[in-house]
Parts: C-alpha cells; sequence; structure tokens
C-alpha cells in the first residue's frame, strides 16, 4: 500500500498564444496590396481528466513540470494558425486541484470528465481585423498571448466505501490487514503526506469493497492539534463508518460519544453517514462480559464484536457492513 500517493505538486506551463499574421495580399488595385493575415492559435490548455481505473496519484509522482504546446503563428490568405496541443494529465476520481494560493481549481467526480486547469494564451488577430476606411493596409496584427504559469497541487480524497473511526491502538490497521491484502504501513515520503491506508476486502464471491483505515483521530483533532485532522478529509465521502470501541476501553459508550463529538466538530455532516458501531479485540471478553457491554449500549445501538486477531465476528462484520452499503 506504500503505492498510494495522495499528493503530488507540479509546475505547470499552458502554451502561448500564436501571433496574428500582418500580411499583406498583392493586389491591383490597391498598391501596397490588401491585409490577408491569418490569426494565431491559441496555445494548448493543461487539462486534468479523470480516470476511474487510476486509484492513486502515483503515476504523477516524478512529473516536476508540464508543459503544453505554442499555438501556430496565423499565415497569409487568412490561415489561422492551429491551437497548441492540450497536455491531459489523468487522476483518479476524488482528485482536487489547487493553485498555488490554495484556492480550489476544480474537482473530478467522474470518469472522463476534464478540467482545464490552466489556459493557453490567445492567438493574436490577423491584420485582416484592423483594415478600415482610414488604413486600407494594416501592418499592424496583434502578438499571441501568453500562457499561464505556476504550480498546482493535486490533492486526492480517498473515496472508500468504509471508513474506520477509532482513537490509536483501537485495532484499526489490525482489522484491515485481516479483512484485506493490505499490509497497513504508513508511506511518509517528504512529497507526500501521510496516507491513510486502503484496502480491497472479498466479500463472498467476487464481491469486494474498499475499507480505509485513517488513524490518528485523536481527542481536539478537529481543532487540528495532532495529525487526525489531516485524515478526516479522506472520510468525507465515505459511505458508511465503522467505530471501532477497543473491548479493554474504560467506557464504551463515553469513547464512542468521543469520537462522534470529533467527528460532528470537523463537520456536521459526517454524522450523517450511515454507521457501524463495533467492539473491537473480542477475544478479551467472554460471554459475560460481552453481555455487560451490550447492555451499556441503548437497544438501537448495539455493538457488533470482532477480533482481527482471532477472526471471530469478521464475517458478521462483513455481512453488516455489505447491507449496509448495498442492502
Ligand atoms: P490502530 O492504532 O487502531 O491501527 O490499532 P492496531 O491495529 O495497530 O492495534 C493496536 C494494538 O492492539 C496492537 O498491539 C495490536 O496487537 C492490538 N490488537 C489489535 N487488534 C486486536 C485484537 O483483535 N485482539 C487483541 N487481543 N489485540 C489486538
Ligand atoms: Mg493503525
Amino acid at each position: 500500500m506504500s503505492n498510494f500517493v495522495d499528493y503530488v505538486k507540479i509546475h505547470c506551463q499552458s502554451g502561448h498564444g500564436g501571433a496574428g499574421s500582418a500580411h499583406l495580399r498583392r493586389e491591383k488595385y490597391i498598391p501596397k496590396g490588401g491585409p490577408d493575415g491569418g490569426d494565431g492559435g491559441r496555445g494548448g490548455h493543461v487539462i486534468m481528466k479523470g480516470n476511474a481505473q487510476e486509484w492513486t496519484l502515483l503515476p504523477l509522482r516524478y512529473t516536476r513540470h508540464i508543459k503544453a504546446q505554442r499555438g501556430e503563428n496565423g499565415g497569409k490568405s487568412q490561415l489561422t494558425g492551429a491551437d497548441g496541443e492540450d497536455v491531459y494529465l489523468e487522476v483518479p476520481i476524488g482528485t482536487i486541484a489547487k493553485n498555488e494560493e490554495g484556492e480550489i481549481i476544480g474537482e473530478i467526480l467522474e470518469d472522463g470528465q476534464e478540467i482545464i486547469l490552466m489556459r493557453g494564451g490567445k492567438g493574436g488577430l490577423g491584420n485582416e481585423h484592423f483594415k478600415s476606411a482610414t488604413n486600407q493596409t494594416p501592418r499592424y496584427a496583434q502578438p499571441g498571448l501568453p500562457g499561464e504559469e505556476g504550480y498546482i497541487v493535486f490533492e486526492l480524497k480517498v473515496l472508500a466505501d468504509v471508513g474506520l473511526v477509532g482513537f490509536p491502538n483501537a485495532g484499526k490497521s489490525t482489522l484491515l490487514s485481516s479483512v484485506s491484502a493490505a499490509k497497513p504501513k504508513i508511506a511518509n515520503y517528504a512529497f507526500t503526506t501521510l496516507t491513510p491506508n486502503l484496502g480491497i476486502v472479498n466479500y463472498r464471491n467476487y464481491k469486494s469493497f474498499v475499507m480505509a483505515d485513517i488513524p490518528g483521530i485523536i481527542e481536539g483533532a478537529a481543532e487540528g492539534k495532532g495529525l487526525g485532522h489531516r485524515f478526516l478529509r479522506h472520510i468525507e465521502r465515505n459511505a458508511i463508518l465503522l467505530f471501532l470501541i477497543p473491548a479493554d476501553s474504560e467506557d464504551h459508550v463515553q469513547e464512542l460519544k468521543i469520537l462522534e463529538k470529533e467527528l460532528k466538530e470537523y463537520n456536521p455532516e459526517l454524522l450523517d453517514k450511515d454507521f457501524i458501531i463495533s467492539v473491537s479485540k473480542s477475544d478479551l471478553l467472554d460471554e459475560e462480559l460481552k453481555n455487560e457491554i451490550r447492555a451499556e449500549f441503548p437497544e438501537d445501538r448495539q455493538p457488533l464484536f470482532f477480533s482481527g486477531v482471532t477472526g471471530e465476528g469478521l464475517i458478521e462484520l462483513k455481512d453488516a457492513i455489505w447491507t449496509r452499503l448495498h442492502g
């Protein structure tokens, strides 16, 4: 999973516009000839395009600089210069592009969606546009306009089906590694943010869903303290949340309340999401202790018990997740 990259910064430059032509056509009755200079072509755009086959920004990791082509100059006989070729950056769905000021330029939500990040410069007008009663033979044509230039930051929001929400040591990584092929490990490269760990969970014949381990939710995370804040953005669009309260928590119900409060402070809409409450590390409990914990929770908020270590309750957990997602 260390191949997962959710942040890249690329220097981009759109193409310069082609110059308009100031060509004068030879003509019998106009001694100096008629203006027939064509317009310059527009410079190439820098465009990001959604690609549902991609799931990480890894392919762009080593791209430092991108430059679109210059527009061609206009020619004689009203020949318009060709537009510069656009450059396409293929990105996964959920990618957000920001400019150097941190303003969002656009967000890819669908396969094939295109967003122009930097517009190519406009081509200049040829001299025929400047013909007037007083000037039949304008020698003036517009130059093309420069393209845009600057750094663009690409951020990928993970679109997981299930987001694991729990304090450090709740057993999130252990769960993820026991139900999916993901081997959770945080890749902390200089040019990536700390990333959540994604795992594809295979569920009964050939069905699967994506689970994201979002580590680091700690008290105060919503105010930006600690790392938690950074991870919270990855679960904004998760279809459902799985709360993990470890069996050895001192107060299970209270711990759930604190987790909910953290989410709410970050973004109240998160609490509108469907959720499942679970008690992890259930191998530490016998039936009697489980019943005690059940009694702590209200009737309509009963937890599922599971252990990522022994595998107990995992089938039931997957069934419950699948039903919430597709039931
Ligand atoms: P995370 O911080 O939520 O990702 O938690 P981890 O998965 O890294 O687990 C934290 C600690 O709890 C580790 O020492 C694990 O070995 C332990 N642990 C995790 N899951 C279980 C479980 O199902 N049973 C028991 N007994 N210990 C567990
Ligand atoms: Mg972890």
